[in-house]
């Protein structure tokens, strides 16, 4: 394979992944961005889920402490009862005592049922916030899902066509010469570089004299010194060597 048509296929290779590069990141971040809102979805339902079941522990608990408060008048109103039937005053004493005991563990549950009541309804208010977001997120993502779907289908289609447009280009490449594209693009993001007057178009070094002259004699690629990228001599007007203007100027010059 000619250099020149080495060349020519290294810069359609830059300018397709240079293309992937934009789709990908592209097509990374659409996903991301939605895969957030679905995943911000599930963690609101969860929360839900967990407050819906503690209000109603609460609920429960609450009702059996009223069952307890039930049960506690009617033992109340059995000491009250038997202190009015007392004969001695050191039986008097006695219910007195049960009496006040039985009115202090009626209020401490009382206190206890205002508590659970409290936390109940702070409970049930962030339940109402979690449930409008959720609902107001839902909405977004159901009214998304279909035409974010496509659209993703779509960007990663063109990603897959590109990919395949890739492919034919590395095929026309010398494995070696790929090999080093690749290492450098992985290193330094792109691979190839160029020169016209002296100086590398990607890293802007100055070059050696000796080695700009052996580039711009075209006899091989080279890589640049301080960067590594696959380093070749550009004509004055831009444009890269090509097939065609190989023919008309051979290399050495006109
Ligand atoms: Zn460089």
């Amino acid at each position: 394979m000619k250099l020149e048509a080495q060349i020519d296929a290294l810069e359609r290779l830059a300018a397709i992944d240079a293309e992937l590069g934009v789709l990908e990141e592209q097509l990374s971040k659409d996903r991301t961005v939605f895969d957030g809102k679905k995943s911000h979805l599930v963690e609101l339902e969860g929360r839900l889920g967990t407050s819906e079941t503690s209000v109603k522990e609460m609920e429960r608990t609450r009702g059996e402490i009223i069952q307890e408060l039930r049960q506690m008048s009617v033992q109340i109103d059995k000491s009250r009862e038997k202190l009015s039937r007392v004969r001695s005053e050191r039986e008097a004493n006695a219910v007195t005592r049960e009496l006040e005991e039985l009115r202090k563990l009626y209020r401490d549950r009382e206190i206890e049922i205002e508590k659970l009541t409290g936390l109940a309804d702070q409970a049930k208010g962030e339940i109402e916030t979690t449930r409008a977001q959720r609902d107001e997120l839902s909405a977004e993502v159901g009214d998304n899902e279909d035409a974010v779907t496509s659209r993703l289908g779509a960007a990663a289609e063109l990603v897959a066509g590109k990919q395949a447009e890739r492919a034919a280009v590395v095929n026309e490449l010398p494995v070696v010469l790929y090999r080093r594209y690749e290492m450098v693009r992985k290193r330094r993001g792109t691979a190839i570089a160029f020169t016209v007057e002296g100086t590398c178009s990607a890293c802007n070094i100055m070059l050696p004299p000796m080695f700009f002259q052996t580039l711009k004699r075209q006899e091989e690629l080279s890589q640049c010194p301080s960067c590594n990228r696959i380093l070749y001599f550009r004509r004055n007007n831009g444009e890269s060597v090509t097939v065609s203007d190989a023919q008309d100027t051979p290399s050495g010059g006109p």
